[in-house]
């Protein structure tokens, strides 16, 4: 219950830059996703938030108090880790009661605390059992309550689902999203799967080689990729990309030529770009047999997937892949044409790979 300013931190291990002036507003109540590939600095900026890291240069407010040398255990912060590390020789009850018995809290309030975060999380069965006679995703709940039972203010959390089946990841990433927003707990969750990203946070920093590159909702970094990376890093399968030259009021797409996407119209001209790359998401456009306008090319593979389709058509060897309904029958080699969606498609410069829209920001 407390919002976290990040003020241009950096972060060097030796004469390795592993964060490189980060700038970051996470709410009151927030739920912050940071996302980003292995090794992009997610894990570090997470700790340098609890207090595990000293930043080498930036500061870090709680709630407007410059809280950088305080250390962790005065923070007031519950971390998850990625292998929740429960004490093996303590039974559940005293896995959770243990930051109570650090703090030297009462023995009533100590067992009142415990049975209540464990009943939110639905673990109160549970409490005389060791760790090793529960499921994964029993172990993964002690860990969360035993984050919680200090009553944080703020909860951090490191790939807390990794290590969990997919079924039940599924599950319990529902359930964290609800106990997140039930408790008003402001949280901050490192991960790399940008689906578990998309489905849980408020906002998601897409994160790379220790800097942020976009902050936004999941429709803004979903539907509006501040970079071709972001675009290529969210989505499954990910956005689709084709370079294409701005011809005056057309785009040259491996010899064929569409419309430049209203939206587009006027910012093309003012800025006067002409390699581009398109952008389109798969579910953005369509597959069509016969005369139609739009990117003609061939189909290189289908995937069906129950409800619906994956084709892979193909330009001259540049592969897009689009949704197709199921029960439409194609062929390999099938000359088809692809429809894009025209206010869903996004426009990259080709040598910054920024989009368009903020090249001049
Ligand atoms: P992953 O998802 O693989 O955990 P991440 O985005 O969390 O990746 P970090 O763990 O933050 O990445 O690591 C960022 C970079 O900093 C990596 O290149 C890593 O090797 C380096 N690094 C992290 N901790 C240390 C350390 N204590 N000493 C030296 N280098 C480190």
């Amino acid at each position: 219950m407390v919002r976290i300013t990040l003020e241009n931190i950096t972060k060097k291990f030796g004469d390795f830059t592993a964060l490189r002036g980060i700038s970051l507003e996470i709410e009151d109540k927030e739920f912050m996703a940071l996302l980003g590939p292995s090794g992009s600095g997610k894990s570090t900026l997470l700790y340098t938030i609890a207090g595990i890291y000293k930043p080498t240069s930036g500061r870090i407010y709680f709630d407007g108090r410059d809280i950088t040398d305080v250390p962790p255990k005065d923070r007031n912060v519950g971390l998850v880790f990625q292998n929740w590390a429960l004490y093996p020789h303590m039974k559940v009850f005293d896995n959770i009661a243990f930051p109570l018995e650090l703090r030297k809290a009462p023995k009533d309030e100590i067992e009142r605390k415990v049975r209540e975060v464990a009943e939110m999380l639905r673990i109160e069965k549970l409490l005389d059992r060791y760790p090793w006679q529960l499921s994964g995703g029993q172990q993964q709940r002690v860990a969360i309550a035993r984050a919680l039972v200090k009553e944080p203010d703020v909860l951090l959390l490191d790939e807390p689902l990794s290590n969990l089946d997919a079924l039940l990841r599924l599950e319990v990433r529902a359930e964290l999203k609800r106990l997140q927003k039930e408790l008003g707990i402001t949280a901050v969750y490192v991960t790399h799967d940008q689906a578990e990203a998309l489905a849980m946070a408020d906002r998601i920093a897409v994160i790379r080689e220790g800097k942020i590159l976009q902050v936004g909702d999941p429709d803004d970094v979903y539907y509006r990729p501040k970079y071709r990376f972001v675009g290529g890093f969210l989505g499954s399968p990910p956005m689709n990309f084709l370079d294409a030259e701005v011809e005056n009021e057309h785009l040259n797409v491996y010899g064929n030529r569409i419309p430049v996407p209203a939206q587009y119209r006027e910012l093309v001209k003012r800025i006067n770009v002409e390699e581009v790359i398109l952008g389109f998401r798969p579910h953005d456009a369509e597959v069509v047999r016969g005369e139609a306008e739009g990117l003609k090319g061939a189909v290189y593979s289908f995937e069906p997937l129950g409800r619906e389709q994956i084709v892979t058509v193909s330009f001259n060897g540049a592969h897009v892949k689009v949704f197709a309904p199921e029960g439409e029958h194609f062929r390999f080699g099938e000359d088809v044409t692809v429809r894009i969606r025209e206010d869903r498609i996004v426009l990259f410069d080709r040598k910054t790979e920024k989009a368009l829209e903020f090249l001049e920001s």
